[in-house]
This record gives structure tokens, sequence and C-alpha cells, in this order.
């Protein structure tokens, strides 16, 4: 039999396929009915406000006709779709009706994905079997929506072609740059692939269990390597130093695309920020999504990338000592802290660091300045925190979150602060703030903050 029925809508805004109507469906039901047509299969998702929906695979196709056919001739009730308990034209005629009409799915989480298609399963099989949660519009919680990970944006931004999945935390940047001479010396600032692995190591690592059971962050870098990643791309011209925000809010404008606003991370390499002898590596918005790399002379794989990491680390939610402000705390062991962003972080528990890009795990101890005991160190390996030559075993008070020597408690010296209290680490990967950014470009509602990040290798 050849049949044909009015397809839905479908709209490129949220995937979700709009009522044609009732007149249209109609007419093709009764076409269909006639054998007049032909067939042409549907790619309407279909939910359980579908009644033409016969065989529960979320599409409407000849599969539901023949089903309905069978149900209607053994009585079912499920074909008495003009529930009056007689199976007669009437009931042809309702099937008919709603089989052209197409479906609206039930979409209970205004994710842009029918109920139908998100199976629950954590695994992520295609459009059709998501795997994701019909009650979380945002199922792995990376602060894009399900709908957004499978079908592409509202405003046509093709994530899947980004790789991402609405099973596994995804995070995306766009890092444009400059290239030329700067203050003598020819500097190209353009992220290379060796750079770009280290930070995506770094996230692959992450301690976070994602739904479809990996482990990691996912981290997409558009540096314009080709294909998708178009959005890269050199800046004109090699100033000495840009200002954040006004001309980096400029070049953003001309250079990223407005489609990618609320989805990207938007971050510029040049040689400096604000003045041309700031020696500060980095500025970031704290909860937002721009940054800046900016390592003059001292531009590296291995130095932008820990700047990298450290900078998003601030449009996460992250600061110089975690939760805190706070710097340079020794059992802070995170490339967030001075103490360890061009070190790296420590991994033998002394305090030191040793080359690690990662944020901490905040599993050091806390340390009370007041009441210092060098055998218990940060993680229970012994340190020489006063630089004396040997292990104190008798407790004592000092002023350890320094860049240089601690100093007596209410002296500052090199330190953040003068006074003396508990020092705390920060389990940094389970504090990220996973909220969407808003298409205004921040990820969260109120005053705008910005941290200023001045510091540089070998300081
Ligand atoms: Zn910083």
């Amino acid at each position: 039999m050849l049949i044909r029925y009015a397809r839905g809508l479908d709209s490129p805004d949220t995937g979700i396929v709009m009522r044609s109507g009732l007149v249209h469906g109609l007419k093709a039901g009764v076409v269909a009915w006639l054998g007049l047509a032909s067939f042409a299969p549907a790619s309407a998702h279909a939910g359980a406000a579908c009644p033409a929906e016969f065989t529960g695979d979320c599409v409407l196709d000849i599969s539901d006709v023949l089903v309905f056919v069978v149900e209607f001739d053994a009585g079912k009730p499920g074909a008495d779709l003009h529930a009056d308990g007689v199976y007669d034209f009437l009931d042809v005629l309702a099937f008919l009706i709603a089989f052209g009409e197409g479906c609206d799915p039930i979409d209970s989480d205004f994710d842009g994905l029918g109920d139908c298609v998100e199976t629950g399963t954590g695994v992520y099989l295609g459009p059709g079997d998501t795997g994701t949660d019909p009650d979380d519009p945002d199922t792995d919680r990376d602060g894009l929506r399900d709908g957004d990970e499978v079908l592409g944006t509202p405003g046509g931004l093709d994530l899947p072609a980004f790789g991402v999945s609405p099973v596994r935390r995804d995070i995306l940047v766009e890092v444009d740059w400059f290239a030329g001479e700067f203050q003598g010396s020819m500097r190209d600032f353009r992220p290379t692939p060796g750079m770009v692995e280290r930070v995506r190591a770094a996230f692959a690592d992450a301690p976070l269990v994602n739904p479809d059971g990996t482990t990691g962050v996912n981290i997409v870098i558009d540096y314009g390597q080709g294909g998708a990643f178009a959005g890269g791309q050199q800046l004109p011209g090699s100033p000495d130093f840009i200002q954040f925000d006004d001309d980096f809010n400029a070049y953003k404008a001309l250079r990223f695309a407005s489609n990618r606003k609320g989805y990207f991370h938007y971050a510029i390499f040049a040689n400096r920020y604000n003045t041309a002898t700031n020696v500060s590596s980095g500025v970031a918005e704290i909860n937002g999504d721009d940054f800046m790399v900016t390592l003059a002379g001292s531009f590296s794989d291995y130095n932008a990338a820990t700047t990298f990491v450290h900078e998003i680390g601030h449009n996460l939610n992250l600061r110089h000592g975690g939760f805190e402000n706070r710097n340079y705390k020794p059992n802070y062991n995170s490339v967030m802290n001075y103490r360890h962003q061009f070190p790296g972080a420590d991994t033998d528990g002394d305090s030191f660091g040793n080359g690690r890009t990662d944020y901490s795990r905040g599993l050091n101890l806390d340390i009370d300045e007041n009441f210092i005991f060098e055998p218990q160190g940060v993680i229970g390996i012994p340190i020489d925190f006063n630089r004396d030559g040997d292990i104190d075993t008798a407790f004592y008070a000092l002023n350890l979150n320094c860049s240089g020597p601690p100093v007596p408690c209410g002296t500052s010296g090199t330190c953040y602060d003068s006074f003396c209290s508990t020092l705390r680490d920060n389990d940094d990967w389970g504090s990220i703030n996973w909220q969407r950014l808003l298409v205004s470009e921040d990820r969260l509602p109120g005053p705008r903050e910005i941290s200023e990040c001045d510091n540089w290798p070998g300081k």
C-alpha cells in the first residue's frame, strides 16, 4: 500500500516536531486511505501524545500502519481510537488523521529532545536513542542542553560537529591570537597541537564520573585547525598590548560568531594586556567566558598550557585559593595557586610542583599557621616549613602562604596576607561551576568579576 502523510515541521531551533494543520492531516489521511500517493519515510519523533505511534520506536512509518491494522482487526483496545467500543471506519479515520498530523513529542524537561528518544541509559547511540534523562535538560551537567548537544543549537551552531556528547561533560573554547613582531622580537601566539594536547590531557584526567561511565572532561579547543574548527584565527596587527576589556571586546565582536555566545569560551593569546610592561600572564572573568593568555617572550607550549588551564579555571569559578582569593597556600595543590601555576601540581607530597597540569583534588590536610606541625607536612610527609634544615617536632607559628620565605605572623613580606590562620586545600574539580553560560556572556547574573593574574614564569 502506498501512503503519504503530512509530515510535521521540524523546528531547527528545538528539534521539536510541530503539528501541521488538522485539515492538512485529514486530507493526507484520506489520500492515504485511498492509496493514491507515495509513501515517504517519517522522521517525526513520536511520544505518548501520538495516537498513531503503534511501534514505540519514536518514528511514524509503515510499521505503525501495519500494527494498527493488525490490532484493529483483532479488536484490541488501542485500536479503538474513536473510543466508542466499536471498531469501524471512524477509528481508521482517526488513525489516518493522527498519522497525517505528525506528532508533538512530549518533552518533559524542555531540552529540545522528545521523551521517547531520551532513553535514560547513559549511553548515546544516536539522535533516536540519546541515553539522556528525559527529566533533566542537561543530563551530563556540563552547561550544554541535551538537545543542543544532539541536534545543534537554536542559533544554528552545529555542536555535534565538535564531538560533544550529551552524556559526558564538554567544554568549548575558541582561541584567537596575534603573531608578528612584538617589542622587537618575532612571536607567534597561535596555540600549537602540543599545547592543546597538554590542556586536553589535564581535563581528560579529571576525577569526575560522567553519565556514560567515563571519567574526565572533554575540552574542545578551536584554534582554526580545520573542518568544523574554523573559528579560531589570527588577529590583525601585532600590538605590544591590548586593553582588557575594551580592545578585547572589539576583537571579539568582530571575530567571535554570535551563535557561539553562551556555548564557547573566548580567549585571545596576545603579547601583553593593558600596558607594554605588564608582567601578568593572563586575565580572566570569574564565572564568565572571556580570558587572555599573555606571556610575551615566555610563551611556550608548557607555559601557555598551564596558564590556559589557570585562566579558564577562573571562568569555571576557581580562585587563587580555590574557594577563596588567598594565594600561595602550600597545601592548595592547584595550578590556580601561583605557587603551582608554572611549577605545576605537586605529585610527591613535598608541597613543590612537579610539572603536572592539574587542578587540586582537595586531598591535602589543613595547616593552622599558629600551630604548624612539620611531621604532618601537607599530606603526611614531613616538610621543613621554616627552612631551618630539619623537621621540628614542636608546634610553632609562621606565616606560610608567601611567594618567598615564610615570615612571622603579623608581617607580610612576600605573603598574600599578614595574619596567621588555618590554610585549606580545595576540591577544585568538585567545585567547578557547570551552570550554563548565558548568551549575555556571563555565567551568573550579577556583578562581573575579573581576575588579573600577576604571576610570571620564574617569578
Ligand atoms: Zn589567576
